[in-house]
């Protein structure tokens, strides 16, 4: 069956030997490393919902290169409805399971590759689109879990990459053979691809024609000789290492946004697994889908996470005895406004799509990049509301060793007591919860702000898609002033170079 079982996953992962440092040591088994399992168990957890009642709609599909059913997150939208589906699956799966599951971005990235190599094919005669179709079909087939290597590191952000003083700044082709290519550089801040079967790799940025070498995008898996991990640490990390309780950790099972600086050292990869290598034209449409459509998946996990921090503050207010307090409620649904926007513009990006050359449907330009700019503003706001119901036990709690200890015990449970026959460890379990979401391994303001991209790609894609020229006239003619025609929006065409 095409639809896996986290235990099948599991199994299958354990078989791959990824090289991997954490906190400056080479580890042996990184997947037994307590860094690496809640994230393990949060993409299992991504399998196993697919076979529940309640998820199994929002999370399998028809293959449309099969017939098969599928997993949502290995299948290529033939409509807006199953972009609605995804952002509705986003959304739910954050419910159970905040804040990563890992399929959902290298679905992204598949969605995005899929028009780009059909137009390379169109435009530069490659056979790109057979070789990519083919290893979607092995994805949705085997139920791979796939990560998204996009972010270059980049070095002097004011330099292409062909003007770095340090080539490989940017990831690049260093050799061509009749069999493939060995490419080297970096990947920063790669979500889950530890955990992953194959990870898509692709441009940042829109290329010129000196960067032809950085003009390469291809599937790799992640422990592929020459790759080499280095884990990015995280606020609240060392909790995890420490011995007995799983209190002071907020999210037990998952709870983890493991990220890795993804290093290629003259990295072999086949011909058949190259979608890209040279056509440096292509990053334009490549970077535009990519973007695009994971501003959506970004936002509308968000919005699932705040559901959970709503749900948390509705929690804490009700402790303190202040479930009726009119501006505790006056917050609590500012924080649903909150939520709702977001999810809201999201699903007018997908309702407002557009087809791509390819065929496939393709979310607003223009209604992603607001989504993302309301994801870029109200985690903050977010915290604000919540960091004002919770008080600041949430930051001066003591630790569950405290807890633990009969000595301590009777003290905390006298003075930390709130509303009566409310458990204290209720209490501090909930203010763990709601420390670990703002200040955690996976706090929602960096994941809220950065995750998709930066402020600024989304107000540029805001101006170049706006149609700046044709407001103006509108209100030049209701101005009554006569010598300006008013001519009618142009339809946007994702331009190649
Ligand atoms: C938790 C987390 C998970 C992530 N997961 C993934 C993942 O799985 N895969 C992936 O590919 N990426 C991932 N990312 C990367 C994310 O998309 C980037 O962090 C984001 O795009 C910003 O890039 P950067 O970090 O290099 O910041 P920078 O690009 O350095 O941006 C910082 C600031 O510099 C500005 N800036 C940069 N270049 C210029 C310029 N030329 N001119 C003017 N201003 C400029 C930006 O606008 C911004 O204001 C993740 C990030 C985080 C935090």
């Amino acid at each position: 069956m095409a639809v896996k079982t986290g235990k099948d996953y599991i199994e299958r992962l354990k078989k791959n030997k990824p090289k991997c440092y954490i906190l400056g040591k080479l580890e042996e088994n990184p997947f037994e490393h307590p860094f690496f399992k809640p994230a393990i168990a949060a993409t299992a957890m991504a399998h196993d919902a697919a076979h529940l009642p309640e998820y199994e709609e929002l999370l399998t599909a028809k293959s449309h290169l099969t017939g098969e059913k599928i997993h949502r997150f290995t299948n290529i939208y033939q409509n807006s409805n199953e972009i609605i589906q995804k952002i509705k699956l986003n959304r739910a799966l954050s419910h159970i399971c905040p804040p990563c599951n890992v399929k959902c971005i290298g679905n992204d990235s598949m969605n995005a590759i899929y028009p780009t190599v059909y137009e390379i094919d169109q435009g530069a005669g490659t056979d790109y689109f057979k070789r990519f179709c083919k290893v979607v079909e092995r994805v949705q087939k085997e139920d791979l879990v796939c990560s998204a290597g996009i972010t270059d590191v980049k070095g002097d952000r004011s330099l292409r990459p062909s003007q770095q003083p340090d080539p490989d700044l940017y990831l690049r082709v260093v050799k061509r053979t009749s069999d493939g290519i060995d490419v080297r550089g970096a990947k920063a801040h790669q979500t889950g691809a530890m955990v992953s079967d194959l990870t898509f790799i692709a441009p940042t940025t829109t290329l010129t024609k000196e960067d032809k070498d950085y003009a390469v995008m291809f599937v790799v898996p992640p422990y592929a000789p020459g790759i080499t991990h280095i884990y990015g640490r995280c606020l609240g990390d060392e909790r995890r290492l420490e011995e007995g309780g799983t209190m002071d950790l907020g999210i037990q099972d998952y709870g983890v946004h493991r990220t890795t600086l993804m290093v290629f050292d003259d990295v072999f990869i086949p011909k058949e697994h190259v979608f890209m290598d040279g056509e440096w034209e292509y990053s334009r449409p490549l970077v535009t889908y990519f973007s695009t459509i994971h501003k959506l998946s970004s936002a509308c996990c968000k919005a699932g996470i705040f559901d959970v921090i709503i749900g948390a503050a509705a929690t804490i207010a009700e402790y303190k005895g202040l479930e009726k307090s009119y501006h505790i409620n006056d917050k609590i649904a500012t924080m649903m406004y909150l939520a709702e926007s977001i999810y809201a513009e999201a699903i007018g990006a997908a309702v407002d799509s557009f087809k791509t050359p390819a065929g496939t449907p393709m979310p607003s330009i223009m209604l992603s990049n607001v989504c993302k700019l309301t994801l870029t503003k109200h985690p903050y706001e977010m915290c604000r509301m919540m960091t004002d119901i919770a008080g600041g036990l949430f930051r001066t709690q003591p630790s569950e060793k405290d807890w633990q200890n009969p000595e301590e015990r009777p003290m905390i449970e006298k003075y930390l007591q709130m509303k009566k026959g409310v458990p204290v460890e209720n209490i501090m379990r909930i203010n763990r919860l709601i420390e670990y979401f703002m200040f955690g391994t996976a706090s929602i303001e960096d994941l809220g702000h950065l995750s998709s991209g930066a402020i600024e790609t989304s107000q540029l894609w805001i101006k170049a898609v706006g149609n700046i020229p044709y407001k103006k006239k509108l209100a030049q003619k209701l101005a009554g002033i006569k010598e300006e025609q008013v001519t009618e929006p142009k339809k946007l065409k994702v331009a190649k170079g």
